[in-house]
């Protein structure tokens, strides 16, 4: 009787150790999975950070072609479109009204 009452926790204790084991591989597999994609966030976070940056340590100064215009508009950390349009104004002397 004594084997009898031990075989089913022997069953039982090899089946929570395999069930153990798969849990863990499954863990590994998906910890693996959860690795990968905190690095690609990772990654991408630290390229954003580093296009920042750079963005905000270069500074452009652009000043109006026409001479004696006081009109000049430095930026720095600005989009490319937004660059693009106070490029735009700042050489249009047109729309600089009386500043000169
Ligand atoms: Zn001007």
């Amino acid at each position: 009787m004594a084997q009898r009452t031990s075989d089913p926790i022997t069953v039982l204790l090899v089946t929570a150790a395999g069930a153990s084991i798969t849990t863990q591989v499954w863990a590994s597999g998906a910890t693996l999975a959860v690795t990968g994609v905190v690095g690609f966030l990772a990654v991408t976070n630290i390229a954003w950070t580093i296009d920042t940056l750079r963005r905000h340590r270069t500074k452009h100064t652009v000043a109006c072609p026409k001479t004696g215009c006081p009109v000049r508009i430095s930026m720095a950390g600005v989009k490319p479109d937004e660059q693009t349009r106070l490029i735009t104004f700042a050489v249009d002397h047109t729309q600089h009204g009386s500043a000169a």
